[in-house]
């Protein structure tokens, strides 16, 4: 069914960016060419991870991240070495997904807490998709979410499906343009209607344009030629971090992070090693730039944890610097003006009052923004001039104060100190960030308080 849906006029701009980079078509950063890999199996085995890192180190700067989203990403490449990275792939019995990227939680199918099993709804939706001829935007996202202790609650698509129980099963919440709570909500389906229905949906964003995202639907149009009423109530169970241990049934689940989502592959390669003779069996890449670790056990815990911490990978649900994104930085890109790593070890050394997960802050290396493209309550950004102060806004956006890079340290140690001044007991950085004047931060990280 192709409809034709009018534009929803809202300010947009700054989010729409360009073409996502997978191995056909690399971006170009400041440290070459980087790739996005979304492998197709949901689980990579040790060998799997261990080739993974020689072709990092091999084609590239040796220097891998996990994604927000879960995907992974090698940096460094050059236009000579990505045919060779996608032979060694291809070698490995690495397949990769193309198209539109469509998430399901990293457990599905696995944990029996969820409501149904999400990966035969992305399969078939994956499925119809590839057989239009429809031209859609680059980073269009999808989620379908069967719920459970992983589940993509918080996870921003353009179109969702969530699993709701019905009187006869499964049904399917469909809404778009927001992560669970936020998303717009089109109507609810049966399970034997919902493929048509998000076929529905894409057919409206393909008409709509190459560049349309979900947020440019019009959500009551869509609900009438769905037959459904707009759903007001949202499902609310909450999904689960999935950094620390874990008990899905009856086997220990570990969540890994490596250090601000980034990695060197000589690291991962001795993880992987380490973690294998712990008995580890399958990793599967996760939401918040983790990797769930399969087939440890209560006697083998503690040493894969030490593994880990040898290897700088964040291993407890309240690692400090989780809720912190960097990008590579001067270390990695030649477009950075700052080292975001020794910035952002200054954070959780000076500014531990606003790690407490109730605000993400970033570090960018420059106005690009790579590593976190949406708003963040702080955001630390180097400049031509100095490396600026964003608050509530996106790296590109103009810094209310800028200093130099030698003085970030100070300033961070300045910014830390102001507010664990005036926190209030138990208050969340989120609060004390809205009640602590614009003003008194600017002077504080110029030093002028
Ligand atoms: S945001 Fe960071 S990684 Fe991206 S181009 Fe700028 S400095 Fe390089």
């Amino acid at each position: 069914m192709t409809v034709t849906l009018a534009l929803d006029q809202r300010d947009t701009g700054g989010l729409r960016r360009g073409a996502c980079p997978s191995i056909a078509t690399p971006m170009q950063t400041g440290d070459g060419l980087l790739v996005r890999l979304r492998p197709a199996a949901p689980a990579l085995t040790a060998d799997d991870l261990l080739a993974l890192a020689g072709l990092a180190r091999t084609h590239g700067n040796g220097l891998i991240e996990i994604t927000a989203r879960g995907n992974l990403q090698l940096r460094g490449l050059t236009e000579a070495s990505v045919p060779h990275l996608a032979a060694g792939l291809a070698a490995a019995g690495i397949v990769l997904q193309t198209g539109v990227a469509i998430e399901v939680p990293p457990f599905a199918g696995v944990d029996p807490s969820e409501i149904t099993d999400a990966a035969p709804l992305a399969k078939a939706l994956r499925q119809a998709i590839s057989k239009t001829a429809f031209t859609l935007a680059p980073k269009l996202a999808v989620v379908v979410d069967g719920g459970g202790m992983f589940c993509l609650a918080d996870m921003i698509a353009d179109l969702r499906l969530d699993a709701v129980p019905a009187e006869r099963g499964v049904a399917w919440r469909l809404s778009v343009g927001g992560d669970r709570q936020s998303a717009r909500p089109v109507a609810l389906l049966p399970k034997d209607g919902v493929l048509d229905g998000a076929m529905t949906v894409i057919a409206a964003l393909a008409a709509i344009g190459p560049a349309a995202r979900g947020r440019d639907l019009d959500v009551a149009l869509l609900a009438k030629v769905l037959g459904a009423a707009p759903m007001q109530v949202a499902s609310s169970h909450p999904s689960t971090h999935p950094l620390g241990v874990h008990r899905i049934g009856s086997e220990t689940v570990l969540g890994l992070a490596p250090a601000y989502g980034q990695m060197q592959a000589d690291r991962l390669a001795a993880l992987v090693a380490g973690l294998s003779a712990c008995g580890a069996a399958e990793f599967r890449l996760a939401p918040h730039r983790t990797l769930l670790v399969r087939g440890l056990s209560d006697e083998t815990l503690a040493a894969a944890r030490a593994c880990a911490d040898r290897n700088g990978f964040w291993n407890t649900e309240n690692a400090p610097g989780r809720t912190i994104s960097i990008c590579a930085g001067a270390a990695g890109c030649a477009s950075a003006s700052f080292d975001t790593r020794i910035a952002a070890d200054a954070l959780v050394a000076e500014a531990g009052v606003l790690l407490d997960g109730s605000i993400d802050m970033h570090v960018s290396g420059c106005p690009k923004g790579c590593a976190h493209p949406i708003p963040a309550a702080v955001t630390l950004c180097g400049t031509a001039a100095g490396v600026g102060l964003i608050l509530d806004g996106r790296a590109s956006d103009a810094p209310s104060a800028i200093i130099a890079a030698d003085d970030l340290k100070p300033a961070i140690h300045r910014l830390g100190s102001i507010l664990r001044a005036r926190r209030a007991e138990g208050e969340t950085a989120r609060n004390l960030l809205d009640r602590t004047p614009p003003a008194a931060l600017l002077s504080a990280y110029q030093g002028q308080s």
